[in-house]
């Protein structure tokens, strides 16, 4: 099974696995409720793909809430 994993901010493809079979503990997968899961997993016959923010979208998304949190004050 082919596992991808790509960011949902720039649709990017960060990751690319082929795996046996989804072990959502080890994907550190268990600890969402299965709303989140929904949202952020898609399933298809022989792939799955895990929306996630790559690390650019993350520097950004601290800078923005840097900034935010500066306009709050
Ligand atoms: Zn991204």
């Amino acid at each position: 099974m082919e596992l991808i994993y790509y960011c949902n901010q720039c649709n990017r493809l960060v990751d690319e696995l082929e795996v046996e079979k989804i072990d959502e503990e080890k994907l550190g997968l268990s600890i969402l409720t299965s709303d989140e899961k929904e949202d952020i997993i898609k399933r298809t016959e022989n792939r799955i793909e895990i929306g996630i923010i790559c690390d650019e979208c993350e520097i950004e998304d601290d800078l923005t809430s840097l900034v935010g949190d500066n306009l709050l004050h």
